[in-house]
């Protein structure tokens, strides 16, 4: 049986300079590498030519530097482009990518679905399959910077990411932080911890742990103005209240700068949560707290019960909560043209793979 090879991805700084005191190489030639592979994306061995021989024919025979695979590239007419991965258990994920004039935004994603169950949310309908490695969450990363380069158009390279793609990211803390720190890591990705966002639906102790850990910008799924109305959308709400939850945000902002803000998503729901006086009770909640809203349209998938509210009732709830004084915007939608809800795209091959299985697994048993 061969021995599997030791994929470098998956490894923080520290743990690569672990592994080559294992063999007996010091820590600065373990740098080298950690820059080859996230500052310059080189996955050759052979192409990291500060390396001694030796050490590169040894990394050559038994590492491997690989990130997910690219099944599917669904570029649109605005430049956004979404990305369909799979993953070494055939397993598949999404990553988006979206340009804008002063910054290239990368959308990733923490786990292989989702259990949180958020009702208008595409993602949860595949339930929850498996947290992503940290390779997995790097990888995406770096194999987006890696295709942006390699790309005619003249697209900036990612400046951004936001965990804000399939999955909770608080439920895959380790990897997501680790993950998060090579992304702010100046010999990686070297992005600033502005540019860099954590979106959660709300695990409370996870938020505080995380304002002990690591320091990236803050991005909270809150959706409504109560509790009542969160408990049905976001059912991790029945365990961590709004209340408990804000007061999670408050400690977050806690010692930070002035200017630093929780953003605040809430997705527009038709009937739902769109009234003016569901603006009232939203900014009465939010009052004091430094923060901005992101009003996002909804996407509409397939089987869901819910529509989108009409730009009208957007920019209404908008200017009330400006009149209101708070900061609120309306989220561009961009990538129409491609526009599956998140998870959509992943959540159709990975329900098909569960069904081959299923099948797989039926035919074995009716002919054994
Ligand atoms: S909205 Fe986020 S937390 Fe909620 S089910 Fe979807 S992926 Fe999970």
């Amino acid at each position: 049986m061969t021995t599997p090879r030791v994929n470098l991805l998956d490894h923080t700084l520290a743990e690569l300079e672990e592994f080559y005191a294992g063999l007996e190489e010091p820590a600065f030639r373990a740098r080298q590498t950690w820059k080859w592979m996230h500052q310059h994306g080189v996955s050759d061995f052979s192409e990291m030519t500060n390396l001694s021989k030796k050490l590169r024919q040894y990394l050559t025979d038994h590492c491997t530097i690989e990130a997910p695979e690219i099944v599917l590239e669904q570029p649109s007419e605005d430049g956004t482009r979404k990305w369909l991965l799979r993953l070494a258990d055939q397993q598949c994920i999404e990553m988006v990518f979206i340009p804008e004039r002063e910054r290239g935004t990368l959308c990733v994603s923490s786990q292989v679905g989702c259990a949180l169950d958020c009702t208008f949310c595409s993602t949860a309908r595949q339930g929850f399959n498996r947290n992503l490695s940290l390779a997995e969450i790097i990888g995406q990363v770096w194999l987006a910077n890696n295709q942006l380069r390699k790309s005619k158009d003249d697209i900036r390279p990612v400046t951004n990411v936001v965990m804000m793609g399939m999955g909770e990211p608080m439920a895959n803390y380790n990897n997501v932080v680790n993950a998060m720190r090579i992304m702010l890591d100046d010999n990686a990705y070297g992005m600033s911890r502005r540019r860099v966002t954590l979106s959660t639906s709300g695990i409370v102790p996870a938020m505080y742990r995380l304002a002990d850990d690591i320091e990236v910008a803050l991005a909270v799924s809150l959706h409504a103005p109560n509790d009542e109305l969160r408990n049905q959308l976001v059912p991790i709400n029945k365990k961590y209240p709004i209340a408990d939850l804000l007061d999670a945000c408050r400690n977050y902002l806690k010692g930070k700068s002035q200017r630093e803000r929780i953003t605040f998503e809430y997705v527009m729901l038709a009937g739902v949560n769109d009234s003016l006086a569901q603006a009232d009770e939203l900014a009465a909640l939010l009052e004091g707290l430094p923060c901005k809203v992101n009003l996002i349209p909804f996407n509409i998938f397939p089987g869901t019960k819910y529509t989108c509210s009409s730009r009208n009732a957007i920019f209404r709830f908008r200017d009330r909560m400006m009149s209101l004084g708070v900061n609120t915007i309306m989220r561009k939608t961009r990538g129409d043209d491609i526009d599956a809800a998140c998870g959509q795209l992943a959540g159709q091959v990975n329900d098909r793979s569960r069904r081959e299985l299923r099948f797989a697994k039926l035919e074995m048993e009716a002919t054994l």
